[in-house]
C-alpha cells in the first residue's frame, strides 16, 4: 500500500517537537493491540461460562457475584501477561519518550506500560484503567497484579473486596484522567490518533479539542473513522505499519531510528 507523504504543516509540527517546542498528544484504541493476539473472550456463541462477558463488566455484576467477575478478569489478565507489546506499542513508546508527549489510551491491557519498560510511565493516561491492577471497592488502596488472583482478593488496609481497576459500564471515567487527557490535547501542537474509530466518548472529543486549539492531526486506522475529516495526514493502515511510517517520516531524528 502506498502512503501519501506528510503535508508540510505536519512535518513542521514534528520538527518543532524534536527541538523541544510544542506537545504531542497520542490517543490509542483497540487497533494498537490487534497484533498482540489477545483473545476477545467471546467464544463462538459470544458467551463465557454461559454468560455475556459484557454483563460481567458492571458494578452490579461485581456486587452480585464477585468471584465470577474475578474469574473472567483473571483469565483476561493471564492473556495480557502472556502477550507481548506490538511494534506499534514500541514505536509509540520511543516517540513519546523522545519529545514532550502524553499518551492516552482507551485500552486496559497495559501493553503501553510494558513497551515503556514498566507498568506506570509518567506520561501515560489509561482512561479506562488497567486489568493489571486491582483497587479496593471501599478505600483508596490500589495494587499491581503479578498474577490472576484466586477467589476475591481482600484489601490489606480495610478488609474490603478488591475489584479490577477498570472502568465498567455505567461508571464514569476518573476525573483526574479526563483532566490530564484534555489538558494534553488542548495544548497539543500535533495529535496522533491510532486504532480507534472515534465513536466512543471521549476519544472524538479529544481529537476535536486538539483541532480547535490548532493542532495538526495524524490519523492511523485501516477503517473509516468518525475523525477522518479532521485529519491533516491520514494513513489507512494497521497500527504496526502506520505508526512505523509516522516514526520514520516525522520522528526519525528524535528517536534515533
Ligand atoms: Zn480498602
Amino acid at each position: 500500500m502506498t502512503t501519501p507523504d506528510p503535508p508540510a504543516r505536519v512535518v513542521a509540527a514534528a520538527r518543532a517537537l524534536a527541538t523541544g517546542e510544542g506537545h504531542l498528544a497520542i490517543l490509542t484504541g483497540a487497533g494498537v493491540s490487534v497484533a498482540a493476539g489477545l483473545a476477545t473472550f467471546r467464544g463462538p456463541h459470544g458467551l463465557w461460562e454461559g454468560r455475556d462477558p459484557t454483563e460481567l463488566a458492571t458494578p452490579e455484576a461485581f456486587a452480585r457475584d464477585p468471584e465470577a467477575v474475578w474469574r473472567w478478569y483473571g483469565a483476561r489478565l493471564a492473556g495480557c501477561l502472556a502477550a507481548e507489546a506490538t511494534r506499534a506499542h514500541h514505536d509509540l513508546a520511543a516517540i513519546a519518550g523522545a519529545v514532550s508527549a502524553t499518551l492516552v489510551t482507551q485500552n486496559v491491557d497495559g501493553l503501553h506500560g510494558v513497551a515503556a519498560g514498566g507498568g506506570g510511565a509518567a506520561n501515560l493516561v489509561e482512561l479506562h484503567g488497567s486489568i493489571r491492577r486491582a483497587r479496593c471497592s471501599a478505600c483508596p488502596y490500589a495494587t499491581a497484579l503479578a498474577e490472576p488472583p484466586v477467589g476475591v482478593p481482600q484489601c490489606p488496609t480495610c478488609g474490603g473486596a478488591l475489584r479490577p481497576d477498570v472502568v465498567w459500564f455505567g461508571e464514569a471515567l476518573a476525573a483526574a484522567d479526563i483532566a490530564r487527557a484534555e489538558a494534553a490535547f488542548a495544548s497539543a501542537t500535533l495529535a496522533l490518533v491510532v486504532g480507534t474509530s472515534g465513536t466512543v466518548w471521549p476519544a472524538a472529543g479529544l481529537a476535536h479539542l486538539a483541532e480547535a486549539f490548532g493542532a495538526v492531526l495524524v490519523l492511523v486506522d485501516p477503517e473509516e473513522t468518525h475523525l477522518d475529516d479532521l485529519a491533516d495526514w491520514r494513513l489507512s493502515t494497521g497500527a504496526d505499519e502506520g505508526v512505523r511510517v509516522v516514526r520514520d517520516a516525522l520522528f526519525a531524528d528524535a528517536v534515533g531510528a
